[in-house]
Order: structure tokens, then sequence, then C-alpha cells
């Protein structure tokens, strides 16, 4: 008789990977009451939600993870059924080995199935990220959708829509009030906005339109996000040949909306989220104190000047705001 686990067997080589691959056996006996959530970049990022079920745990690999809202229900593709030991594996597995790539365990927890059938599963997760009641439901084949039953959590709210940036003045002068201010270069680049959901990144121009496509070496960033999701303001700079992002702002954090809170706040944030990669940057900012030295920087570096930010101000959209400063070099 087919064991459960062939398939799941039959891909991996115990020598080469270091995932658990149990002996053939019986099955162990245990509550039908787990559930893990594995982040896995592999060769395209997705998350592994298994769910404890008569020995094995059942699963569903979903490329833009659980959805935390109702109104939008996401891929679940059915994979092979894993060992109950998998609810407790991080690790790297090599490049070339079934499932290449790094996973790590983004939630476990306890759940209780409603309904269970060969086309529909019903169950609540209580997780310590997870929380809330969804359905699994099969489509065609192999392929699934996972609908979040609950309403969203309670401090969720959506990301926004294509946004158009908000502009600075241009004056010959900085604005009076230095300490309410926080200098950035102006960077001369191209003006887009990063949105980026379940590691996947669409990148708009200043008129909103999707340039992603021209800017494929950006997708990676999005991976090293997870599971967060983000809509940033930034600008595609070349240095020295080549293209970079260089992000100035944090417009939406992880269900949370950011475009009315203080330009402070939102720069915050931006630092904490500590973007930093071979072709993404926080672009740096100095206190208004240091004009000087940092409008002489910005001239030095061929920069087309500096803008002032003032603390306290929220983000208009499409707005050419005096809350932002742009002064030339000169
Ligand atoms: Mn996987």
């Amino acid at each position: 008789m087919a064991h459960k686990l062939d398939r799941y067997r039959g891909r991996r080589d115990a020598a080469r990977t270091p995932e658990p691959v149990p002996a053939e056996g019986p099955l162990p006996k245990g509550d039908d009451d787990t559930f893990v959530i594995q982040e896995h970049h592999a060769r395209s990022l997705h998350w592994d939600l298994r769910l404890e079920r008569d020995g094995v745990l059942v699963s569903w690999a979903i490329p833009k993870g659980l959805p935390p809202d109702p109104a939008v229900n996401h891929l679940a593709v059915h994979t092979e059924d894993h060992p109950l030991e998998y609810a407790a594996f991080e690790g790297e597995i090599p490049q070339g080995e079934y499932g290449g790539g790094t996973m790590t365990i983004w939630d476990r927890g306890t759940y209780a199935a409603e309904k269970w059938t060969d086309r529909e599963v019903k169950v609540v997760l209580d997780g310590s990220r997870t929380a809330g009641r969804y359905v699994l439901f099969r489509t065609r084949g192999k392929n699934w959708m996972i609908h979040r039953m609950d309403p969203p959590a309670a401090s969720w709210h959506p990301p926004p829509g294509p946004l158009a940036p908000m502009r600075p003045v241009t004056r010959a002068r900085l604005p009076r009030g230095r300490d309410d201010h926080r200098l950035e270069f102006a960077w001369g680049g191209l003006r887009a906005l990063a949105h980026v959901v379940g590691g996947r990144l669409t990148l708009r121009s200043a008129t909103s339109a999707d340039i992603t496509p021209e800017h494929g070496w950006l997708r990676p960033f999005a991976c090293t996000l997870g599971s967060r999701a983000v809509v940033l303001d930034g600008e595609v700079v070349r240095l020295s040949g080549t293209e970079f992002y260089v992000c100035y702002d944090l417009l939406y954090d992880d269900g949370r909306p950011l475009l009315g809170e203080p330009y402070a706040l939102r720069r915050a944030r931006l630092e904490e989220l500590g973007v930093n990669g071979p072709h993404w940057q926080t672009a740096p900012s100095w206190p208004g104190a240091e004009a000087g030295a940092v409008r002489r920087a910005a001239r030095d570096q061929g920069l087309p000047g500096i803008v002032a930010k003032r603390l306290d101000a929220a983000y208009e959209p499409g707005e050419e705001s005096a809350a932002w400063v742009f002064v030339p070099s000169t």
C-alpha cells in the first residue's frame, strides 16, 4: 500500500538535504491540532501552510502568503504531505535540491478544523502572528484558493492604490526654523513609488505608470521584506553606472497607513525597515543645523541640491507642498 509520505521521500535524498526524512513505518499519532507556516525563499518566494492531519502535515504553498483581508483571496498550491517533524524545521536546503533555498518558521500554533473534505478545508488558526478563520477551497487540480473568513484584524488597513508623489517647492534659501526640519539630498533621479505585498514588487512612476518590467533588478528587494507589505517613496538613481533605488519615505507599513503621520515618525519607521542592499538604500538624512555641510556635500557630488523636510508634516500625495523645500546647488 502506498505510504502517505512516499511522494515526500521520493523527492528528497536524506544525504543531501537537512530536512527530516523519517524512515518508513507507522505514522505518529497526534492531536491533529498543530499548524506551521514556513517562509520559503526558494526559486520563488512563498509561504508553506501545513496542517497536522492523520499523522502527516497536509501542505499548501502560498505565493503571497495568508491574505489579511477577506476581500482578497490568495492562490494556494496543494503540495505533498510532509512528516510531522517538519513543523520544527528551519534551515538551508542546498541549491539544486528540491525546494532549494532558505526555510524559516514564520508562525506556528494550534488550529481547529471546522470542515475537512477533498475540496474544502475550513480552519481556525491560533498562532502568534496569525489568528482567525480561513477556508481553503480547491479550484482546479492542485490549485486551491485561501480565503479569510473573519474581518481583517482591527488594526489592519489595506495598502493604498497608486499614489502621486508629494513634491517640494523650490526656494533660493532654506526655510527658517532649521531645528524643525531634516535635510536630504535631492537626487535628480526618476521618482518612483515601490508597492510591495507578499514579496512582490510593483514600481510606479510619478504618473502611476507601472515601470516594474524596466527595473527587474529591483525585484529581489521585495523578497528581502518577506511578508511585510510596504509602500515606499524614492528615486531610481544611477551612481557610477549602476542603478539604485534610494528610498526616503514610508507611506504604508504592514497594515498601517502612514500618509497622515508626521515625517519624523515615517522617517523613524523607514530607518527601522533597514533598506540596505546591493541596489537599494535608505537615503541619508541630517539635522537642519548641518545645512552648510550638507549643501557642500551635495554640490561636491554633483547633485542638484538639497531638500528640507518639516518634521511635523504629513505626506500630501500629488501636492507641491511648502513642507518640503528644494534648494538648488549653486
Ligand atoms: Mn515550499
